[in-house]
This record gives structure tokens, sequence and C-alpha cells, in this order.
């Protein structure tokens, strides 16, 4: 084991703080890499402040970070795909049993041993739980390291490893593409990730939004149409006509009224997660066999595949990026959506 700079929580009510943590000798397997710049996710914050007890309890001390950027500085003998050098990507999975159904499937997110990269079941015994991105180095087996494109800026391409590809799921799974008609439901870290790819997908992209002030933003954005959600009359107006619409808003809201807006066949998938149960009207779902599901991250083939089709489409997020010494102030911003659209921590800072 050898020793590397990091942020960390103490508890729930720790501020993010300099340590260092530990990280494995890389196994013949693994992949050793120096970040250069990771995300910052509203998980990240939920994590460190323990307000998922109930599911996913928080072992402290806490680094979170699953929107990692960095380049390859040592690799195992067993290592086929990833050369010293390189400049690779890791998300929200940094292990799985690889044999369970849902990993032959392709879905190592459901595996009953997936190991999440922060805050997860460590099994390689260096700490009581993996250790995420908010730090200089990390040490991944090659099946969870992906390829970054060559032609992206990696700070703005960081957020894809959660954003990008907890959205490109969906919309692939929805059929998403050329001559149809897409929704998205509120623009923040994950909405404005949902109307770029949507967009280079082909769809006519609608933006939902109850701030007037984000529609300019929204068609910069991509969308070809912004809809005030509040507004009755332009609800109306789009009634039946929604092929999917993808819900990113994390906040009470009413989703009968985006149900009223597909097309009979058409899918509401959820992608935020609100505190309390939605209610959901039955007959809203029955007239026109009308579908809600939800969806979480993607696989790792196909996190590769949205990582391929980003640098194919020149797609990355809108960043701010920040020295890790602002990452305290960073989550009280995101807290209150003072952020276009997702904080970046240039890594570099965490020397300095
Ligand atoms: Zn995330
Ligand atoms: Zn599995």
């Amino acid at each position: 084991m050898y020793e590397t700079r990091a942020y960390s929580a103490a508890g729930a009510a720790s501020p993010l703080a300099a340590t260092t943590i530990p990280r494995r000798e890389p196994t013949e397997r693994d992949v050793q890499i120096e970040i250069l710049f990771c995300g910052v996710c509203h998980s990240d914050l939920h994590t460190v402040r323990d307000e998922w007890h109930d599911v996913m309890p928080t072992v402290y001390p806490c680094v979170p970070g699953h929107e990692i950027v960095g380049r390859v500085t040592a690799v195992g003998s067993a290592v086929a795909g990833h050369r010293v050098g390189d400049v690779v990507g890791v998300g929200c999975l940094v292990g799985s049993d690889g044999t369970c159904p849902q990993c032959r499937a392709g879905f190592e997110q459901f595996c009953p041993n997936g190991v999440f990269t922060y805050n997860g079941a460590d099994r390689h015994g260096t700490a009581p739980v993996t250790y995420g991105g908010y730090s200089g180095g990390i040490v991944v087996d090659q099946d969870f390291v992906l390829r970054m494109p060559g032609n992206l800026d990696l700070a703005a391409a960081a957020p894809l490893l959660c954003a990008g590809i907890t959205t490109y799921s969906p919309l692939r799974r929805g059929g998403v593409g050329p001559g149809k008609k897409v929704g998205v439901v509120g623009l923040g870290g994950l909405g404005h990730m949902a109307v770029k790819l949507a967009r280079a997908m082909g769809a006519h992209v609608v933006v939902f939004t109850t701030s007037p002030g984000k529609a300019e933003d929204a068609l910069r954005l991509g969308a070809h149409e912004v809809v005030l959600s509040r507004d009755a009359g332009q609800m109306g107006r789009h009634a039946g006509s929604f092929d999917f619409i993808l819900d990113a808003v994390s906040a009470e809201h009413d989703v009968n009224a985006y149900i009223h807006l597909l097309a009979p066949g058409g899918n509401l998938t959820l992608v935020g997660a609100p505190e309390k149960p939605l209610p959901v009207a039955a007959f809203g779902l029955l007239f026109g066999n009308k579908s809600l599901s939800g969806s979480l991250i993607g696989g790792i083939a196909q996190t590769q595949e949205m990582l391929d089709f980003c640098g194919e489409h020149g797609i990355t997020a809108d960043v701010e990026v920040i020295p890790i010494q602002k990452i305290n102030e960073a989550y009280e911003r995101m807290l209150r959506s003072d952020v276009k659209y997702r904080f970046t921590i240039d890594m570099a800072s965490l020397k300095g």
C-alpha cells in the first residue's frame, strides 16, 4: 500500500478537508491512474452528509468522486487495452463479479457483488470502503477503466462518467432518434446533458422548466422548444405528443402532468430521486398503454459507447472548474442550483 493525497469528510456534519488515504499497489489486473479532473455529482453531497442512510449508510472517512478523468501511470502485467500515458475515465463502478446474469447482460450496476467507486465494500481490504476521485490517484481493475476520446476537453468531459451515462442510457433505451419527439424535464447537471445527447441523436427536443430565465440557455444547449411547465396553455398544446420524456427532477413535482403529454405507447423515465413517493394516476397510464420507468447509470460497455458517441459529436458538459479548496463552497452553491451546469475539480490544486 501507499499513501495519496485526498479530501475526505470525517462525519455527516463535517466539511471536506485535506488528508491522505491508502491505495493498493497495482495487482496484475490493475491500472494505476493519476487523477486530473473529477466532476462533482449531487450523489457526492448526499453520501458525504449520509442522506441515503437507509439505503447505503456512509462509512467515514468518506472520499467521494465518481466522475474521474486521469492519466495512466502504471499497469499490471495482465492488463490489455490500457498503457502508461493513456487518458482514461472511471465512473460510478470499480468492480463486479463478472459472472451473474446482470453482469453477463452488461448491467454491472445491478450486480449483487458490484462495487461502487466510493463508499463501496473494498474487496482488496485497502480500507473499510472504497475511496473515490477527490484524490491524487486511484487504482482500478482494468475492466472498469474507460478510454477517453482524444478530442474532448478533459475538465468538461469528466461529468460524462456519471451525468453523461445516466442520461445516455435511458435515451437509448427509449429509442430516441430521428423522427422522435423527446422531452427533458429539469435543466440541471443531468438535464443539460440529456438535451445535448438527445439533440445529437437526431430527435426533436423540448425542455420543460419552471424558470423563464433558463429558456435561452436551453435553446443554446440544443433544445428546439422550451415549455414553461407552470403555464397550462403551453403544456396543453403538447398533450399526447411525446414518444419519450426524461425526468431529471429530484424535487417534489407532478409526474401526471408529463404522463399526460406522452403519445400512446410513450414512456416517462425518472433519473432524479425525489425524497417522497410520487403519486401516479393509473388512468393516465392506462389510456394509451403508457409506461413509467426508472434508470440508474449504465453498464461498462454502454459507458464506453457513450464516451465514443460524445467524442464523435464533440459533446461535453458545461462546467465551472474549481480548485479542491473550494469544494465545500461548491456544495452550498450546488444546493442552490447556482452552477452552470456542473462543477469539475482541477486535481492539480491538490498539490498546492
Ligand atoms: Zn453521480
Ligand atoms: Zn455480477
